[in-house]
């Protein structure tokens, strides 16, 4: 990597050297081609470009209004199952099946329900995802052999016209090895899956920030598999039904029903604890670390000489949700010893955010 520090000066302080990593980071050489694009307004010619490769059995990174996502054409096994080698994903964790309009996303269903319409015409194009039983034009390796399907619109522009110049429901993981963080923008993507794809499509920065909210529309009453920006009280509000939630936070009691929602999921590199407030004395006073603080109440006043190398509070969950996961890949660029959470409240709007913590970290070590 370049570095603008002269030889032989001191190390440069965190907060320098991390904006350099992450400034020059996406100019090494790559293999697999980043073409810009403008998501208020598509180039046709960078899309078409997309849309044959993804005609041909291909894989492309777009950006979504969540994360960047993994795109093969939901109808070819081969191809769907090129995400999985690219990503090393396990074959038991089903794909999110795009489409650009609501004929297409359920020409993938076999069945569409009245409760399928209220939402689609409440959040759609929009972070919702709903699980219905499978078309037979979808094949067993994007549902990992269920006989459901997670179906949805996505809002952003780029990921439409792909879906629509293709002509084919996109399946579309997080373009992300297996396990690690959701991209947010296209250098995480080039980062993680350099050389196993064949186009990234870079339209900047997502606006929502993490992964859309899965609804179980095959049970009675529905139920929250995976929360998101779009809350359980807002489904019932849009249902005027009873909804399940996802109770309290408890990976492994998810894991059967949705797979993703696994432990190890959504981590990190960087050690991570999260400790509550309260007992924030016990934080060491060695070592480069990151503290970041959720929720309304005031930032922590660290005591001199035991400050974090950098502090950043995020106050509000659209805030928190919009900026986590770019700050997390930052932190691990940055290559600091660990990184500290004091989560937010245990509320229901914060409940996605809760949910991704837990995933990412670890309690802090007691006796420490
Ligand atoms: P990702 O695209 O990486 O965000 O992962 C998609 C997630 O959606 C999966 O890991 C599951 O948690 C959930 N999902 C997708 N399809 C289904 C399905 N048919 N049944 C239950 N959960 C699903
Ligand atoms: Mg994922």
């Amino acid at each position: 990597m370049r570095s603008t520090v002269p030889r032989g000066s001191p190390t440069p302080p965190l907060a320098r050297r991390w904006a350099e990593a992450v400034a020059i980071r996406p100019f090494v050489p790559r293999l697999t081609p980043v073409i810009p694009v403008n998501d208020d307004e598509p180039d046709p010619s960078a899309v078409a470009a997309a849309a044959g490769i993804l005609r041909r059995g291909g894989l492309v990174a777009f950006a979504t209004e969540t994360v960047y996502g993994l795109g093969a054409d939901a109808t070819n096994p081969e191809a769907v199952a090129r995400i999985f080698l690219a990503k090393g994903r396990p074959s038991f964790n089903p794909l999110i099946v795009h489409a650009d309009c609501v004929e297409m996303a359920r020409d993938s269903v076999l069945e569409w329900p009245a409760s399928a319409d209220v939402l689609a015409r409440e959040f759609w194009p929009g972070p919702l995802t709903l699980v219905l039983p499978r078309a037979a034009n979808i094949p067993d390796v994007v549902t990992a052999g269920r006989e459901t399907v997670g179906v949805r619109i996505p809002r952003s522009r780029v990921a439409r016209a792909l879906i629509q110049a293709t002509g084919r429901p996109i399946a579309a993981p997080s373009a992300n090895r297996s396990t690690g963080i959701s991209p947010t923008e296209a250098w995480h993507v080039s980062n993680d899956l350099d050389g196993k794809i064949d186009l990234i499509l870079d339209s900047g920065k997502t606006g929502v920030g993490i992964e859309s909210t899965v609804l179980d529309l095959t049970t009675n009453p529905p139920r929250v598999l995976r929360p998101g920006s779009i809350t359980v009280e807002q489904i019932r509000e849009a249902l005027q039904l009873e909804v399940l939630g996802q109770g309290a936070i408890s990976p492994d009691s998810q894991a059967h029903s949705s797979p993703g929602q696994m432990d190890i999921h959504y981590a990190p590199r960087t050690p991570t604890f999260r400790i509550e407030r309260e007992a924030f004395e016990s934080v060491p006073r060695e070592g480069r670390w990151v503290l970041i603080v959720l929720g309304e109440t005031p930032s922590i006043d660290v005591p001199p000489g035991r400050r974090p190398d950098q502090q950043f509070h995020l106050q509000t969950p659209t805030e928190a949700e919009s900026s986590l996961y770019s700050h997390l890949q930052a932190i691990d660029l940055s290559g600091v010893d660990f990184l500290v959470i004091v989560p937010p409240p245990d509320e229901p709007r914060w409940l996605a955010i809760r949910d991704r913590l837990w995933r990412a970290s670890r309690p802090w070590p007691a006796g420490l």
